[in-house]
């Protein structure tokens, strides 16, 4: 029997700013029901636009003060680290946390809490390394230092796909380097985020520097991507809101940074070893139930090898335990909600109408009170379908083929997307050939969905604007200011 178990009555979360647990100002609150259960299991603040003003002017306060930025990187490294302390601690709490909001299967929650942690230890010895430079080589009479100073109120906005992985890849990166922060989670998965507020005061962070609220969209995310008071916004997200916050950012221009969606290709040759990479498809596709934006949902493969490919797949995709989320041996657990489980609907829909051949799936099955969905295979796609070129975020694979080199680079980015890429050979030309030739942030070649805190990620083209991770990673939350310091008190002699 399974240690993890429905509560018995309702989480109940506040909102935390200034280092406090409060209220929503209207004393409002919604509610989440398990995907995989149907039962509440959460309370949350219902935030306005007021409690998001007065987050913001908290964390404007805080940043203003200097009480965070001016602490030398060693003691602000800490803080950071003892806060990947404390999540590796509470990993069982917090991973049964978001499979309870978000349907994912709870080996899987648990393994992303650790992932988090990896980068709460990363982001902290990036703490340290803030140094800017000198440049003396440009007369003598001149020496400039670029300084490194933080580029202040961030605002975080999240997803609901991997709730506190996600913030992880912002938050203790614009901590180290000196930025205060404002956080709103998603609706449907805010509580680890939430909960991220107390263990960061336990972990000795000064109050006012994180403040994080839950509530909508629209008007707690739309304030956030408005407000004067932001001089930066990260965003992870759909492309489509993307959009929308990057023009509601540009009215005090502060900079915008997104991490948006994917429609993945994996590439396989025909020299490639087939036994050896089906697990990899099959995890690439049905990993977080396909709701990921690295879904390797495209299969580009060549024709000669197609029949020997469906086959495996369908046989090995049929392996996958789906099941209670809550069950630790289960792979593939429940949809986030009604809303996406009918938006796969809809495009199992469309691979048949639009005359692609379903090979496994497609339908919807009951478990629980739960939402949950096959894994399903189409083959005989064509490259113009919606099915190959828009992001489903479902368990839904599509299989396009491809007779020259050239013609699998031209559907590999044929979508307004380039997040990540798979490429599968043994020749050494090809792979090189090919990650010089697709247009993707990532591109695996023989593996899919490697990462690692210290390799920058993010998106080409439509899937996002600057880079996660990575030693750069800091840079993104700082400014460069160029202090040009002159030994002579003349400036030469213009008139
Ligand atoms: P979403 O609908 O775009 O929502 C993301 C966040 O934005 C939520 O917190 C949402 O609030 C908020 N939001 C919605 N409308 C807003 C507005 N007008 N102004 C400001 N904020 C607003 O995305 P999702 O459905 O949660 O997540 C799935 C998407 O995320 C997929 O497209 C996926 O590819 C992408 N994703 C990308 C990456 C990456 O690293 N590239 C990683 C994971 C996911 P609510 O609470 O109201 O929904
Ligand atoms: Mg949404």
């Amino acid at each position: 029997m399974s240690k993890y178990k429905l509560p018995n009555k309702p989480f109940e979360y506040q909102n935390f700013i200034n280092g406090e647990y409060i209220n929503s100002l209207s004393n409002e609150i919604f509610e989440r029901k398990s995907p995989a259960h149907g039962n509440l299991i959460g309370t949350y603040q219902l935030s306005n636009k007021q409690d998001t003003e007065q987050a913001i002017s908290v964390a404007k306060k805080a940043f203003k003060s200097n009480y965070w930025s001016d602490m030398a990187g060693s003691d602000r490294e800490k803080i950071i680290r003892k806060a990947a302390s404390i999540i590796r601690e509470r990993a069982h709490e917090l991973a049964l946390i978001e499979t309870l909001e978000s349907g994912k299967p709870i080996s899987q929650s648990l393994d992303e809490m650790e992932w988090a942690a990896g980068i709460w230890d990363y982001a902290a010895t990036l703490a340290r390394h803030i140094a800017g430079d000198v440049n003396t080589n440009l007369g003598k009479d001149m020496t400039v230092m670029l300084q490194k100073v933080p580029i202040g109120v961030v605002a975080m906005i999240t997803p609901w796909n991997f709730p506190l992985l996600i913030i992880s890849q912002k938050l203790p990166i614009a901590l180290a380097a000196g930025c205060t922060a404002v956080i709103k989670p998603s609706e449907m998965t805010p509580g680890t985020t939430l909960l991220l507020g107390g263990i960061l005061k336990e972990a000795g962070l000064p109050d006012g520097v994180v403040n994080i609220l839950a509530g909508y969209g629209d008007p707690v995310g739309m304030t956030l991507s408005e407000s004067n008071n932001v001089d930066m916004i990260t965003f992870t997200g759909s492309t489509d809101v993307g959009k929308h916050i990057m023009r509601a950012a540009s009215g005090n221009l502060k900079k915008v940074a997104l991490e948006l969606g994917g429609k993945n290709p994996q590439i396989i040759f025909p020299d490639a070893n087939i036994d050896a990479l089906i697990d990899a498809v099959v995890f690439g596709v049905y990993f977080n139930m396909g709701e990921c934006c690295n879904s390797g949902s495209r299969i580009i493969i060549h024709e000669d090898v197609v029949e020997e490919f469906q086959e495996k797949v369908v046989a090995h995709s049929k392996k996958v335990k789906l099941g209670d989320p809550l069950d630790p041996s289960v792979k593939f657990g429940a949809i986030i909600n009604k809303m996406q489980l009918d938006k796969i609907k809809k495009y199992v829909d469309s691979g048949t109408a639009q005359g692609a051949k379903l090979l496994l799936g497609g339908n919807q099955i009951t478990i629980n009170n739960g939402n949950y969905f096959e894994p399903t295979i189409f083959t005989d796609v064509k490259p113009e379908m919606e099915i190959a070129c828009e992001e489903i975020f479902g368990p839904v694979l599509s299989i396009l083929t491809f007779k020259t080199r050239k013609e699998a680079i031209e559907i590999a980015n044929s979508t307004p997307f380039g997040l990540s890429a798979g490429v599968w050979t043994k020749d050494l030309d090809t792979a090189m050939i090919m990650t010089r030739e697709i247009d993707a942030g990532t591109v695996w070649v023989n593996n899919w969905m490697s990462g690692n805190p210290e390799i920058p990620f993010g998106g080409f083209k439509q899937s996002g604007i600057g880079r996660e991770l990575g030693p750069g990673a800091i840079d993104e939350f700082m400014e460069t200011k160029s202090v040009m310091i002159k030994t002579e008190v003349s400036n030469g002699s213009w008139v």
